[in-house]
């Protein structure tokens, strides 16, 4: 298996990632690597990595090992991993191919020169715990705690990999509040954030967050992703969120706040690129806000 393969049905992990490589989840074996721009002049000391913890200068699997969770769960998992020089975020997703299994590894280096003076004199386990914490931030949105735009760009290709293994369904939404700018002009901008806050938890709320996820698009849009579930059932779990949003008295500072939302809904298929997905999702959008707002559109 090389990783020519799948990069030539996914071009854009090319862009987002430095390394990427094929693993034997049980044996850890590598397969096959594949350094990206700028990554050849480690390219003669890692091509003769036999295991996929060589990387990371270890002599056994990693003790957090994400590969074998990656198979046993179905599920994509991050990590970050320090090799005493550099630090890196791994990401795992699980991939048959001929009826094999695999680990589709892809690493990005994100050693910046403040975050390793961060990591001076601190002992493995703290930098561990301060990696997991960056590692969270990173992809975290800060005023509403929902992920943010890095993470959706990292993370819908790969959702978009593990369909092709399981098939299962998979839906994006993108959500826009209407007539925000009444909401900052009437009750000041404050209100406008606690309401972007408020609005993130009860999106959360109603989606399974083991497996569906929301991010800020930006300003007061945000991408619902939904997995495994059909169209009709996720047309009508985003109707629901939007009943719910529009029977919610937003409270702040004993002045009650109403706001709607709309909604453009998308889901996967296979001829469909990642940025063409969100495009289609946003023309739904914009079908909901030109024909009455407060709604959602599917087709
Ligand atoms: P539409 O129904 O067409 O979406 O109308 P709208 O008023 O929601 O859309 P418009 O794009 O005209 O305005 C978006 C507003 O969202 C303007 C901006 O001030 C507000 N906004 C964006 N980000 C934030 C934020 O972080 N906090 C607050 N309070 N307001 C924000
Ligand atoms: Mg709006
Ligand atoms: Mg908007």
């Amino acid at each position: 298996m090389k990783v020519d393969i799948v990069l030539e049905e996914n071009r854009l992990l090319e862009e987002l990632y430095d390394i990427i490589r094929i693993v034997d989840p049980v044996t850890k074996v590598v397969y096959d690597t594949k350094f990206i721009n700028g990554y050849d002049k480690k390219l003669q000391e890692l091509n003769n990595m036999k295991y996929c913890f060589d990387f990371w200068g270890d002599d056994k699997p990693c003790e957090n090992c994400i590969s074998s969770r990656v198979m046993n769960e179905k599920k994509i998992y991050m990590k970050t991993e320090y090799n005493g020089k550099d630090v890196y975020i791994v990401t795992s997703i699980y991939v048959e191919y001929n009826g094999e299994k695999y680990i589709l590894e892809v690493i990005s280096e994100i050693t910046k020169k403040e975050l390793l003076n961060e990591l001076k004199g601190k002992d493995y386990f703290e930098i561990k715990k301060t990696l997991m914490e960056r590692n969270i931030q990173m992809v975290t949105d800060e005023l509403t705690g929902s992920y943010n735009r890095r993470f959706i760009n990292e993370r819908l290709p790969f959702e978009m990999i593990f369909h092709e293994t399981y098939k299962e369904n998979i839906v994006i939404a993108m959500a826009d509040i209407d007539f925000f700018k009444n909401v900052n002009d009437t009750y000041g901008h404050d209100a406008g954030d606690f309401v972007l806050k408020e609005l993130t938890n009860i999106i959360k709320e109603n989606i399974r967050l083991e497996a569906d996820w929301v991010a800020r698009y930006g300003g007061e849009e945000f991408i619902i992703f939904l997995k495994n579930i059909p169209n009709e059932k996720a047309y009508k779990k985003l109707n629901e969120i939007r009943e719910i949003i529009e029977n919610t008295d937003f409270v702040y500072d004993d002045k009650t706040i109403k706001i709607t939302t709309s909604f453009g809904m998308k889901e996967y298929s296979k001829e469909i690129e990642m940025t063409e997905w969100v495009k289609k999702a946003d023309e739904n959008l914009y079908k909901s806000k030109n024909s009455g707002r407060n709604k959602v559109t599917w087709k």
